[in-house]
C-alpha cells in the first residue's frame, strides 16, 4: 500500500506551529508583512497570490498585495522591489512568477534583498543553497524535501531523477536532493531516452508543466514519485492513476506539493522576520 504524502495535513500541522512563532514576535497592530507582487491579471497567478493571502492571515503575518499592470516596465518594477526591500515594516517579498514577458524577471528576482527573499528566487540564495550555506530556499523543492523528511523517506545513497530544470523547480530540487546525498539525474526536453531514466529512479520529481506527461509504465515498483504539476482538473505531470497502486510513497494532485509550497513561503516570512528583531 503506497503511503500518500499529505501535503495539505503537514502545511496544516506547519501552519498551527508558525501561528505560535508570530504571536511571540508580532506586536500590536504589529504584524509581520509579506509584500506580495502581482504583475499583470493572469487568473492562475492571481489565485495563487490570493491563496498565499490567506495563509498569511491564519498565521497571523499581514499580507501586502501589490498589484500592478500588464504594461509595467522592468525599470518600475524594480523601483517597486526597491521601495519594499527599504521598508523596515517589509520582512518578506514574493514576486509572483511568471511575470510578462517584456519585464527582465531574473534582474527583478536578484533585487530583492538576500534577508526579504523568503520564496528563495534570488541567484545569491540559490549558489547559497547549493553550497549548503545559510539560505532562504525556492518554495516548491524547499516543500518537497520537507514532506520527504516528514515522511522519513530515505534519499542518501539514492536515485533521483528530476524531469525539469527551471530556476525556481527543477534546478533548486536537483541541488537539495544532492545535498541530501542522493545521487541525481537532471532531465529536460532536449533529454534522450526519457523513459529509460525514469525507470532507473528511486525518487522521481515530476517538474514539466505537461499533464500527465510521465507515463506509468516509465515509473518503477516502489518509486516514491513526488508530481510538482497541477492542471485543470485535478491532474499533474505524472500519470498517477496509472502507478499509485504499485509506488512505495507518491503526492496527492491536488493536496501534495501545492500546499506544501505556501507553507515553505510563510514559514520562510516567519524567519525573516524572526532574524529582523
Ligand atoms: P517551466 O519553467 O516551464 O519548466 C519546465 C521544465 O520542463 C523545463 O526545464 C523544460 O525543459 C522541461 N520540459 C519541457 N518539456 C519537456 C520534455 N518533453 N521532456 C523533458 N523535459 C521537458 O515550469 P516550472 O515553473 O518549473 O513548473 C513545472 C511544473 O510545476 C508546472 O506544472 C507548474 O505548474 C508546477 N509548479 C507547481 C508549483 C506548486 O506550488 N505546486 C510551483 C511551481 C511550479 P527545458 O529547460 O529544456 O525547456
Amino acid at each position: 500500500m503506497a503511503i500518500l504524502l499529505d501535503g495539505k495535513a503537514l502545511a496544516r500541522k506547519i501552519e498551527i506551529d508558525l501561528a505560535d512563532r508570530v504571536l511571540r514576535i508580532a506586536g500590536p497592530n504589529h504584524e509581520p508583512v509579506l509584500a506580495t507582487i502581482l504583475v499583470g491579471s493572469d487568473p492562475a497567478s492571481a489565485t495563487y497570490v490570493k491563496m498565499k493571502g490567506m495563509a498569511c492571515r491564519r498565521v497571523g503575518l499581514e499580507p501586502r498585495p501589490v498589484f500592478l499592470p500588464e504594461d509595467t516596465t522592468t525599470a518600475r518594477l524594480l523601483a517597486e522591489i526597491d521601495a519594499l526591500n527599504a521598508d523596515p515594516r517589509v520582512h518578506g517579498i514574493l514576486l509572483q512568477h511568471p511575470v510578462p514577458a517584456h519585464i527582465d524577471e531574473r534582474a527583478c528576482f536578484d533585487r530583492i534583498d538576500p534577508a526579504k527573499d523568503v520564496d528563495g528566487v534570488t541567484s545569491l540564495g540559490f549558489g547559497r543553497m547549493a553550497f549548503q550555506l545559510p539560505a532562504f530556499g525556492s518554495a516548491t523543492p524547499t516543500g518537497i524535501m520537507t514532506l520527504l523528511r516528514e515522511y522519513n523517506i530515505p534519499i542518501e545513497g539514492r536515485h533521483a531523477v528530476v524531469i525539469g530544470r527551471s530556476p525556481i523547480l527543477g534546478k533548486p530540487m536537483a541541488a537539495m536532493l544532492l545535498n541530501a546525498n542522493a545521487t541525481v539525474t537532471i532531465c529536460h526536453s532536449k533529454t534522450g531516452n526519457l523513459p529509460d531514466l525514469v525507470r532507473r529512479a528511486d525518487i522521481v520529481v515530476g517538474a514539466v508543466g505537461k499533464p500527465r506527461f510521465v507515463r506509468g509504465d516509465w515509473i518503477r515498483s516502489g518509486a516514491v514519485v513526488v508530481d510538482a504539476g497541477s492542471h485543470p482538473g485535478g491532474v499533474g505531470d505524472v500519470d498517477l492513476d496509472a502507478v499509485a497502486d504499485r509506488v512505495s510513497a507518491y503526492t496527492p494532485v491536488p493536496g501534495g506539493v501545492g500546499p506544501m509550497t505556501i507553507a515553505s513561503l510563510i514559514a520562510q516570512t516567519v524567519s525573516a522576520a524572526e532574524a529582523a528583531g
